[in-house]
């Protein structure tokens, strides 16, 4: 079902029917097709349709002694030994989204699609669109809550997303795809709700690649403890999102290392460090960067 007019873009998690007057925020919402209240906590949607699942899934993981995947705020993306790889990949992303909102002409709505503790909020924000952002873990959207107050937060599951089709202008999906068990079908979601003509912009570790294969080999323990469900290389993941109809229009790599983990963060925290890899790496070692970003487009109607 399309969205009828660009106010309208939510959907019942329950029975999918339009939600003509939601408006989120606190009070919940009751779904005029099928009655079921939509709660809302600290004024965040819960647009699932079974929330006790993921309540259950998170403390079986916690019961798992992985609680970390679940809790562990992620700040240390900011401040640790990755901080100058992580600069690198706001720059390329900044520059990819500024230059498809010039083209634009209007000001476009786009989504920090598993947007954790909100860590990309303040930078996606600063950019001239209408953000909204959800995860499907409250913690963390509570977080994000308290990083990012003006921006509009609701928690959602990505193989079942509470958006009608043809929603948005543009999506951020980054080092979350990695993490999802059937990892098509939430391409195919993201694919129903992009606009024809609309921008996902997708991350992801290329760990696919031999370098990383070769780290988590030398460390196996680090490998048992991740919580990345896929391995990616750049053609496999063209491959998967052309399969769910998306244009690829450019594959970034980016950030070289050394091929073992606690080596690899011991000396990438020197920003000349990680500037020289980047240098390196690119001429030598094109295909086993770290990261990947697929700039990707819907087919316009
Ligand atoms: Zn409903």
């Amino acid at each position: 079902m399309k969205a009828t007019s660009p106010m309208v873009l939510f959907r019942c998690p329950h029975c999918h029917a339009p939600l003509p007057e939601f408006t989120g925020g606190e009070g919940g919402h009751v779904c005029s097709q099928c009655g079921t209240t939509i709660e809302a906590v600290e004024g965040i949607p819960l647009l699932v349709r079974d929330r006790q699942r993921i309540v259950q899934a998170i403390q079986a993981a916690r019961e798992d002694g992985r609680a970390a995947w679940y809790d562990q705020p992620q700040d240390i993306q900011l401040s640790g030994p990755y901080r100058h790889h992580i600069a690198k990949r706001i720059a390329y992303v900044k520059q990819v989204l500024t230059r498809h909102i010039d083209g634009l002409g209007r000001v476009p709505i786009a989504l920090d699609l598993g947007c954790g503790d909100g860590n990309n909020l303040a930078w996606l924000g600063d950019l001239p669109v209408t953000l909204m952002a959800s995860d499907y873990n409250l913690n963390r959207l509570l977080r994000a809550r308290r990083r990012a107050p003006g921006i509009r937060l609701f928690m959602a599951d990505v193989t079942d997303y509470p958006m009608l089709d043809d929603s948005l202008d543009i999506i951020f999906f980054n080092h979350v795809l990695e993490h999802i068990p059937d990892d098509t079908a939430a391409l195919r979601e993201v694919y129903r709700i992009l606009r024809p003509g609309g921008l996902l912009v997708l991350g992801v570790p290329n760990e696919g690649a031999f370098f990383w294969r070769l780290a988590y080999r030398l460390q196996p323990s680090v490998r048992a403890n991740s919580d990345h469900l896929h391995f990616y290389t750049a053609s496999v993941l063209e491959g998967k999102c052309r399969e769910c109809g998306f244009i690829v229009q450019e594959t970034h790599a980016l950030g070289w290392g050394l091929p073992h983990w606690t080596l690899d963060a011991l000396v990438r925290r020197w920003k000349w460090v990680d500037d020289l890899f980047e240098t390196v790496g690119k001429r030598l070692f094109p295909t086993q960067a770290t990261s990947l970003y697929l700039i990707l487009r819907k087919p316009d109607d």
